[in-house]
């Protein structure tokens, strides 16, 4: 058995932005499913901390099955969505390492500063209470 979390710190940058659609299938680019993923073939979905690995083998059987589409979607599943507090139009981030697809959640954090926390959103761009308090006074 592979180790999820060896694959997942092997992640290198902020991999390729996807958003969730409204039925929550995501587009797996097609540069990431070539000669690997088509149309119809089943993948197994293993949440690990924040991510989602998706694999070709169901390890342990504790996998989710799941089927591309023609269109190289994968559905992701009510439970899991649930759970890591997906929704649809969220953007996920898209990693390939080997035979396996990695998707993470975009942190929603300020395009000032970076932070995370107390995050008002405009324009569809978050913004802290921070820089919103020395924007107003400037
Ligand atoms: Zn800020």
């Amino acid at each position: 058995m592979i180790d999820f979390n060896e694959l997942i710190n092997a992640l290198k940058g902020d991999g390729v932005t996807r958003n969730l659609d409204e039925l929550a299938r995501i587009v797996i680019p097609s540069n990431f499913r070539n000669g690997v993923f088509f149309g119809g073939t089943e993948v197994y979905l293993f949440k690990v901390d924040k991510y989602v690995v998706i694999s070709k083998i169901n390890y342990n059987g504790e996998g989710i099955k799941k089927v591309f589409d023609e269109l190289g979607r994968i559905q992701i599943n009510a439970e899991v969505r649930r759970d890591l507090e997906w929704k649809a139009k969220d953007s996920i981030s898209v990693w390939k390492i080997d035979d396996y697809i990695i998707l993470k959640k975009v942190e929603s954090k300020c395009v000032f500063c970076g932070n995370n926390a107390d995050l008002t959103n405009y324009k569809e761009k978050y913004i802290c209470k921070e820089c919103k308090k020395n924007i107003s006074k400037a």
